[in-house]
């Protein structure tokens, strides 16, 4: 690249060197370590950031002024480390944190049977609501007029919309190039539709990309997982080294749609056998229907596999998903997994044999320890942080401006 690049005569810089990007990259490992830190003394927050106290200053500075951090309160919010609440330099007793109060995203999750919406401040470790909830309809322009009638009355403070939605998902184009369950979405463009509705810029995020990636911010110690998310379909995504892992091409994670040897029904993808059709939300209720069980709401289904000892053909599906499960971590070389969805409303005996049947296929069990753990889905956790990842360079220019 660089040879070919000279033997025209020219010497090209990296990007990295001009001001801005030098700049944001300073902005971006600062934020980074105190989303892990949740609050920090500037000191602390310098150091951390491997960058002197005069330019880490300047950046807690300017994102204080524009309300992205602010100085702790005492007695609100996470409390300061003991030992740390004086300090040796600058202003005594100061300690930095994301400022949570103010919404700063729209956070919209498209799903299958349900659209939510919730303010999202730009704490990227904050638990969220979503107190707006509407049947999601079957055709964009429906779901355009629905988001109409829900829309907050006060865009005023508001930076961006984020967007979370299920299927193969590219994230930066804003197309959904498939989704098995919700196939109008593929006739849009997402990221279009919600600018029609604000004006505002769009993230877009695969739901399962956004899960793993609020469970990355919600729990920063954590080491490297694969999320699975157990829903109207199953899905997965990987933090690898730290971060969300994005492949080359707009698809990943799509574990519920290996075929399971024996299961005849037929898969929305077009394919015969695959595991989500045992183990979704449809496909459980079905298998409950089939064996006899009572044929009824999520709840109904809940309360019957809990009552006495879990169906054998619950535990079969369980089986099978964790095998599947067992099979992605020898292939990416990981030892956890992250469990969420419906998952939690099973009876313990079936997320028992879903951990041992990962273990059973997982190649590390033989070596060393596999850890299997059920989590809540932090999807407004993910959204947050992915809205503070891409639009970082509008975020600071923001800032640098003064707004
Ligand atoms: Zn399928």
């Amino acid at each position: 690249m660089g040879d070919s690049g000279r033997s025209r005569g020219r010497i090209s810089y990296p990007a990295a060197s001009t001001p801005a990007t030098m700049r944001r990259a300073n902005e971006r490992v600062l934020l980074e370590r105190l989303a892990r830190m949740r609050i920090a003394s500037r000191a602390d927050l310098a150091k951390a950031a491997g960058l002197s106290q005069p330019t880490a200053g300047k950046i807690i500075d300017r994102f204080l002024r524009l309300g992205l951090l602010r100085e702790h309160q005492p007695g609100k919010g996470p409390r300061p480390p003991a030992g740390r609440a004086r300090q040796r330099t600058g202003r005594p007793g100061r300690m930095i944190e994301f400022d949570g109060r103010t919404p700063r995203f729209l956070g919209v999750h498209l799903d299958v049977r349900e659209t939510a919406l919730a303010p999202l401040p730009v704490c990227p470790f904050a638990e969220v609501e979503w107190p707006v909830r509407f049947p999601t309809p079957d055709s964009p322009a429906e779901w355009r007029e629905r988001l109409r009638q829900h829309k907050p009355r006060r865009l005023k403070g508001l930076w961006a919309v984020a967007v979370s939605a299920p299927g193969i998902v590219d994230e930066r184009s804003g197309r959904v190039l498939f989704s098995p369950n919700l196939h109008w979405t593929e006739r849009v463009n997402l990221i279009e539709l919600l600018r029609s509705v604000w004006d505002l810029p769009v993230v877009l995020v695969q739901e399962i990309r956004a899960l793993a990636l609020g469970h990355l911010n919600a729990e920063p110690a954590t080491e490297d997982f694969l999320l699975v998310d157990f829903g109207e379909g199953l899905g997965a995504a990987m933090v690898l080294n730290g971060r969300l892992y994005s492949g080359p091409v707009p698809l990943s994670g799509e574990l519920g749609h290996t075929p399971v040897p024996g299961n005849p029904r037929p898969c929305g993808c077009g394919g015969t056998g695959c595991l989500e059709t045992l183990v979704s939300r449809r496909g459980l209720l079905e298998s409950m229907a089939s064996s006899g069980g009572p044929a009824g709401s999520w709840a109904e289904f809940v309360a019957a596999v809990r009552r006495g000892a879990p169906p054998s053909w619950l535990l079969a599906s369980m089986e099978a998903a964790g095998a599947v499960i067992a099979g992605a971590l020898n292939v990416l070389g990981l030892r956890k997994a992250v469990v969420t969805g419906h998952l939690n409303d099973l009876p313990t005996a079936a997320c028992e044999t879903l951990a041992e049947a990962i273990r059973r296929g997982a190649m590390w069990a033989r070596f060393g320890e596999i850890l299997c753990e059920l989590a809540p889905r932090r999807r407004g956790a993910g959204l947050i942080a992915a809205c503070m990842d891409r639009l970082l360079p509008e975020i600071s220019a923001k800032a640098k401006a003064g707004r």
